[in-house]
């Protein structure tokens, strides 16, 4: 729902101030799909907004993924862009849902299938909410609900950030979807400014960081991100971070055969993240062959993460479908390619 667009209807027909409250908690708490429902709304006021749309997305085809605990929603965009926003059940009930920030992504990792597709445009606010309207209304039809929120679709989130920020607010505000902050997760390459504004806009939102490469010259490599934000300013922002929120970061790190792979990388890594190891927690994730690299073998995914807990480093390794959709940005787009992979 398009926020700014209805209170402007409603103010410029002269409705109650009410009114608008009464919309809002049709559509984000009782997952409403129709003006038409707003049972609280006269008719003539429900058929006068008709000409607006309710949704900023369309549904276009709903099936369920390979694995029988998610699900994908392939949606439209009113200019014909699609997006896939992914769900996945978990055992202990938790449903979380992988959102997009982009149409395609700007930053260009040498290994990302979402970096391949370049990049198309920013979503909006109320398209990246609505992908979370549209899950909750699937797992409403299943008596269930929406728990958790990870940003780690197509698109970097801190390319878009005023969009994000503004989504975070509407997800988390108590009259509107109404989910706590600490139930979403944001994932970015390494964008230093947003970090900086998580610091002071969303401190009790989990913050997950793309690294890929434990030096400087590697990650440039397979990230043109690290040229503008280097690993050391990088590094100084989440100790920032760290002392001001006192939160976790979790770092991904997909291995990649024979380029950050070997037990050199694994110990450049424990060193990097040495200092602050309290509030650290690496995910090592296993590589969806994208064409370009090779994903390391199992014995030496096995290896770099035993290195690390040796170091006393926390660290795990995601491997089933269900897990590595919240492996890292651009996971989303690569694992399209890659239907079946599993460890
Ligand atoms: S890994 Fe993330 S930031 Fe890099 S190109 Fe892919 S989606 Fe964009």
């Amino acid at each position: 729902m398009i926020i700014k667009e209805l209170a402007n209807y409603l103010r410029e027909n002269d409705q109650p101030k009410y009114r608008l409250g009464q919309a809002l908690r049709s559509y984000y708490q009782e997952l409403h799909d129709s003006w038409d429902q707003i049972s609280t709304w006269p008719a003539s006021l429900r058929e006068s907004c008709k000409d607006m749309e309710w949704s900023p997305l369309a549904v276009h085809q709903v099936h369920k993924a390979e694995s029988p605990s998610s699900a994908k929603l392939l949606l439209k965009t009113k200019d014909d862009n699609s997006i896939e926003t992914v769900i996945m059940s978990h055992d202990d009930g938790r449903n979380t849902v992988c959102l997009s920030s982009q149409i395609g992504c700007a930053m260009g990792c040498t290994f990302c299938a979402t970096g391949k597709m370049g990049f198309t445009r920013n979503l909006t606010t109320s398209e990246i909410v609505d992908q979370v309207i549209h899950a909750a209304r699937y797992l409403k039809q299943k008596d269930s609900k929406v728990t958790n929120i990870v940003f780690m679709g197509m698109g970097e989130p801190f390319h878009n950030t005023d969009a994000v920020f503004e989504a975070i607010n509407i997800l988390t505000d108590p009259e509107l979807f109404a989910l706590g902050a600490r139930h979403i997760s944001v994932s970015t390459c390494g964008i230093v400014p947003g970090i900086l504004r998580m610091i002071e806009e969303a401190p009790q939102v989990n913050l997950a960081i793309s690294l890929h490469a434990p030096n400087q010259s590697l990650r440039e490599e397979l990230m043109p991100v690290a040229i503008p934000y280097n690993l050391g300013q990088l590094m100084y922002t989440l100790a920032d971070y760290m002392r001001k929120t006192n939160r976790k970061v979790m770092f991904e790190y997909i291995l990649l055969k024979g380029v950050n792979d070997s037990l050199k990388h694994a110990k450049q890594l424990a060193e990097l993240l040495e200092p602050y190891k309290r509030l650290v927690h690496v995910n090592l994730i296993k590589y969806h062959d994208t064409g370009i690299y090779k994903p390391t073998e199992q014995i030496g995914r096995v290896e770099f993460q035993d290195y690390l807990k040796r170091r006393g480093i926390s660290v795990t390794r995601r491997v089933s479908f269900g897990e590595d959709i919240q492996g890292a940005c651009g996971q989303l787009a690569t694992k399209r390619q890659n239907p079946d992979s599993q460890d």
